[in-house]
């Protein structure tokens, strides 16, 4: 193949940190890959994952045609049928009784199209996504403090704090980009004080001036403490909290109960005084603090608590929305704000527009022409393959995920599918464990095929660009939904000719009520105006996008102290310290985590094709400490068989003293179709956050034994 002689610059696939990336074809048809200097997130760094992306663009293992219960078909055969059925199951058992499972791999305009046919035209709420099992908890944080689901920080902060706080997260692995430029922050200001708070030595540790190794689900504790401390030490900001804020009072009386006795506290958070007294007196007494946090803070059964405990002591502090401080929601996944600005979570109806508020379902119900508007939210993840196993769902599409690997145990959504009348699965690769279970499967552009857009963890939306062809019959998501749309008999609402029609109307969406522009609002208003032209060449764009942003632009939000609310001022929400919801017992005594390891990424189908990643760490494991392998009679590498009150697995085990007594760890990536045994979600149970309907993966109860 003749060498393309230009780089285009894209976006990375992976994480939710956004990196640019740019791309080149080279000699063998693959991709030449390097980073993008001018990309804010990552000004031309990137990760092992991001170098690897040209070693992952190869044919193998991809879904290369339409196929009906195990028969290759052809595009229209195959979309009438999903059409048909689709539309007879809602004739007979009414629109509740189907469903979409979406993904934060999809691109925004595939998103958009997919929560405009459930939510728009099929008239059901019944579309969610894998960002449930991501930072739905941080959405709800979010809402109740802001009153929108609105990340204030811009990365251009960690070079300004001095003091960062990384809670729940293992930056170092899961967002390695934004901890080398904290590293580098720490270099070059090594007064810059950093703090990893996690029940495990991670490698974020190596920068930190300050570990601590929390108990399991203790994180409310210790943030309801430290408002006490910042209180009772006249720490607070009350010109700020008189100003802006609502329910100080009561937030804080209730952190002082949860909190009333200092022993107590020590015990619930398993901490040294003197480290818990360093963490305190520092956050009181250093002015530019950014708190980071991730799913060890969202995936729980109190994730939207936790968010919340974060967020009130910046609001007590006043440090939200200046230069150099802020809470920081790091997501999962390269599209989670982008599913989540469109409202691909099924408790939002869509564009920052809420269900219940009838002007909103006025607006949306007009700009989409349609009498069919759903007029409540639908069923969360958890809840939604709840009902298909009890039979109210009977036809689920599935779209660029694999559930089966990702959702809390795994047997239960396996029987589940199988149970399903009708189970449809888009995606760009053939054998995962989900389609196995399907009977319709649509085949999908992958990453360098397909062409949108993604937004980042610092809400700045960036262009995923098309680069090498596609191989056998796969197209992209948001055509596949339209012309299943078309088919259902909505043909003038999914007229779309080109992924950036999709992404005009969207923009336009986001200025419903607001179309002058002149209302403070989350909208894309400078975006409106784009044609064919200027899409393609669209550069990085931070929302709110209130003109076209022809330079790099590093916005924080909430400088102007206003907030969403009714009444414009920020929240706080009285939280109490609970337990995680499975307690570990004398059948189950060990209390097993989960997480990603640094090279790989999901369930490997894209990382597992390059042999540089897969060298880091080849096998799935379980960690424990020394003391836990010598009870146990174990070495290093020995086979353990692991049980849960849900499942089981068989995995090497992996010696490591990052581990604290009676915990353990395993890796998320191995599942049924690559590692038979060695699913981690086999083991865990469903339990979730009331608010948000995350599940608690980080708090399982096991046992082990040598094999
Ligand atoms: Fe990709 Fe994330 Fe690595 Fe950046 S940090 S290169 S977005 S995986």
């Amino acid at each position: 193949m003749k060498e393309k002689a230009s780089w285009t610059k894209t976006t990375c696939a992976y994480c939710g940190v956004g990196c640019g990336v740019e791309a080149k074809i080279n000699a063998q048809g693959l991709l030449d890959i390097r980073g993008d200097k001018e990309h804010p997130a990552n000004y031309g760094q990137l990760c092992s994952k991001g170098l690897a992306l040209g070693e992952t663009v190869s044919h193998e293992g991809r879904l290369l045609h339409p196929s009906i219960n195990g028969a290759d078909t052809d595009w229209p055969t195959a979309l009438e049928h999903v059409a048909t059925q689709f539309s007879e199951i809602i004739k007979e058992h009414g629109k509740d009784a189907v469903a979409f499972y979406a993904s934060g791999q999809l691109l925004t305009e595939d998103y958009y199209v997919a929560n405009k046919l459930m939510k728009g035209f099929i008239g059901s709420g019944n579309i969610d996504t894998n960002s449930r099992l991501c930072m739905s908890s941080s959405v709800v944080g979010h809402k109740r403090a802001f009153g929108s689901d609105t990340v204030p920080i811009c990365y251009e902060d960690l070079d300004h704090a001095e003091m960062v706080v990384i809670t729940g997260s293992n930056l170092a692995w899961c967002h390695p980009v934004l901890f080398q430029r904290l590293k580098a922050a720490k270099k070059a200001r090594p007064e810059l004080f950093i703090v990893v708070i996690d029940p495990r030595k991670t490698d974020s540790c190596a920068i930190a001036d300050l570990h601590l190794a929390i108990e399991p689900g203790s994180d409310v504790a210790l943030f309801n403490g430290l408002l006490s401390y910042l209180a009772e030490h006249n720490k607070i900001d009350t010109d700020y909290i008189r100003n802006y804020t609502e329910g100080f009072e009561t937030t804080l009386e209730s952190a002082l109960d949860d909190n009333d006795d200092p022993i107590q506290l020590l015990k619930k958070l398993s901490l040294p005084a003197e480290q818990l007294a360093t963490f305190y007196q520092k956050f009181a007494s250093i002015e530019k603090v950014v708190t980071i946090y991730s799913q060890g803070v969202n995936q729980s059964s109190q994730g939207s608590d936790k968010v919340n405990s974060i967020l009130n002591c910046h609001l007590a502090t006043g440090r939200i929305g200046k230069v150099g401080m802020g809470p920081f929601s790091v997501t999962g996944q390269p599209n989670a704000m982008g599913g989540r600005e469109v409202g691909g979570l099924a408790n939002t109806l869509a564009a920052h527009m809420e269900f219940g508020d009838e002007n909103d379902h006025a607006l949306i119900s007009d700009f989409w022409n349609t009498d069919n508007l759903a007029t409540a939210p639908g069923l969360k993840a958890i809840e939604l393959f709840d009902a298909i196993a009890e039979g109210k769902i009977k036809a689920v599409w599935i779209m660029a995920t694999n559930p089966v690997v990702s959702l809390p145990n795994s047997n239960k959504t396996i029987e589940a599918l199988k149970k399903c009348p009708l189970v449809v699965v888009s995606d760009c690769i053939k054998d995962t464990a989900t389609t196995r279970v399907a009977n319709v499967l649509l085949p999908a552009q992958g990453w360098s095929e397909k062409s949108g857009t993604v937004t980042n963890s610092e809400r700045r939306i960036s262009r995923q660009r098309r680069l090498l062809p596609t191989p056998g019959e796969g197209k992209a998501d948001w055509w596949i939904i339209s012309e299943v749309a078309k088919r259902m008999g909505f043909s003038d609402a999914f007229n779309f000719l080109h992924e950036g029609e999709v992404f005009a109307e969207y923009a336009k969406m986001t200025t419903l009520g607001n179309e002058d522009g002149k209302t403070r609002d989350l909208n894309l208003i400078g975006l409106t105006q784009l044609d064919a032209k200027g899409y393609g060449k669209l550069t990085p764009q931070q929302w709110p996008v209130t003109t076209l942003q022809e330079t790099i632009v590093h916005q924080r939000m909430f400088s102007d102290n206003l907030f969403f609310t009714p009444s414009q001022k920020a929240q706080f929400i009285a939280v109490t310290h609970a337990l995680p919801k499975a307690e570990c017992s004398e059948e189950y005594p060990l209390l097993l985590n989960s997480g990603r390891i640094r090279d790989h990424w999901h369930t490997m189908t894209r990382t597992g094709l390059s042999s540089r990643l897969s060298a880091h760490i080849s096998e799935p494991f379980i960690s424990i400490n020394a003391a836990e392998a010598q009870y146990h009679h174990l070495k290093d590498g020995d086979l353990v068989e692991i049980n849960s009150a849900s499942g089981s697995a068989l995995v090497r085990a992996s010696i490591s003293e990052a581990i604290t007594n009676k915990q353990a760890f395993m890796p998320i990536h191995w599942n049924q179709a690559n590692a038979k045994k060695a699913s981690v979600c086999a083991l865990i149970t469903a339990h979730t956050d009331q608010s948000s309907g995350q599940p608690e993966f980080k708090a399982t109860p096991i046992k082990i034994a040598k094999w």
